[in-house]
């Protein structure tokens, strides 16, 4: 499958681990290890304005590449680092490893974009949370606009109230805030309205379909007007084709990630494309 989809493909790992292949305990073990040998990276995702077309943030995405074996995609080891507890190390090192980069790009003179980072529900349960990403963005000297933190609708409708309180404090600080997969959990629309959050992230598996499934849609049309009666962004999931661009774009959707525009794609490619950007504009340069 990698191979027919060309060269430049980082999304499928042929013959992936899963924990059919690799017993969990060896999973675990080698995850512990790998913090120290260094064998997690970012990959990064641009998020797309439909209007102007401009790039105007990515998402880190963590893969794990175990010396001289295949890459590992997050699916295949992100459950079993919830349930160990690895996550929350793991996690800090994706906190400071995307600051770290923004710091890269801007040193670079390339136009601020703002990095979505994932956050797991045992991150997100800590207390301190707030505080924790207060001193390593100012020990990366990074400010808060300078991340987006996306959270499921599932983990922060664990402990709403818990919830509220987080977020509150990150939002307070100058975080960016979205809410990932929504439409897959359950969200009760008066927590929704508490929360202080800025974006909802439509799950690919409705934008999938959207020009074929009448159903699929109307969820779609349905969350982007509730999303802007909320005065909240909405950016759409998974989208592969010019004709779900077009549907989004028809229907007020304020930005796109997926296939269609770019995979997931090491720093340096990202890099490649904030090039082609005029920081006065922002916008795409003309060729
Ligand atoms: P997510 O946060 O919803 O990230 C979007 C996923 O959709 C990514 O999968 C991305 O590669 C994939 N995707 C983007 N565009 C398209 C498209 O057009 N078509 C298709 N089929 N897929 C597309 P990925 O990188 O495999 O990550 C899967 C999940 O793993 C993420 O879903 C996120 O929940 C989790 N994850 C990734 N990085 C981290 C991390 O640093 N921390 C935590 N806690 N979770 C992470
Ligand atoms: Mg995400
Ligand atoms: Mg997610
Ligand atoms: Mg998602």
């Amino acid at each position: 499958r990698a191979k027919a989809e060309g060269r430049n493909d980082y999304q499928f790992y042929a013959g992936s681990m899963g924990t059919n292949a690799m017993d969990s305990l060896k999973l675990e073990g080698a995850l512990r290890r790998a913090l120290e040998r260094n064998e997690f990276l970012l990959h990064y995702q641009p998020q797309v304005d439909i209007r102007s077309g401009a790039v105007v943030g990515v998402e880190a995405l963590l893969r794990w590449q175990p010396q001289g074996k295949e890459m590992v995609s997050p699916a295949d080891f992100i459950p079993i680092a919830e349930e160990t507890g690895l996550i929350v190390p793991i996690g800090e090192w994706v906190l400071a490893t995307a600051c770290a980069q923004h710091k890269a790009w801007r040193d670079a003179g390339l136009p601020p974009i703002r990095i979505g980072v994932n956050l797991s529900a045992r991150q997100f349960q800590r207390q301190d949370l707030a505080k924790r990403v207060a001193r390593l963005l100012e020990e990366m000297d990074c400010t808060p606009d300078c991340l987006a933190l996306e959270i499921t609708e599932s983990d922060v409708m664990q402990n709403p109230e818990a919830a509220v309180e987080i977020l509150r404090q990150l939002h307070a600080m100058g975080m960016h805030l979205a809410i990932d997969d929504f439409g897959t959990g359950y969200s009760s629309l008066s927590y929704l309205k508490r929360f202080p959050i800025d974006c909802l992230k439509i799950d690919r598996s409705f934008v999938r379909d959207i020009t074929s499934d009448a159903d699929d849609a109307m969820i779609v049309n349905s969350v982007i007007a509730l999303a802007h009666s909320m005065k909240l962004s909405v950016i759409a999931e998974g989208v592969e084709t010019a004709q779900q661009l077009d549907f989004l774009s028809d229907h007020g959707c304020d930005q796109m990630q997926g296939y269609y525009f770019s995979k997931p794609v090491p720093a340096d490619q990202i890099a490649k494309l904030l090039q082609a950007v005029k920081p006065e504009t922002g916008h795409v340069a003309a060729a």
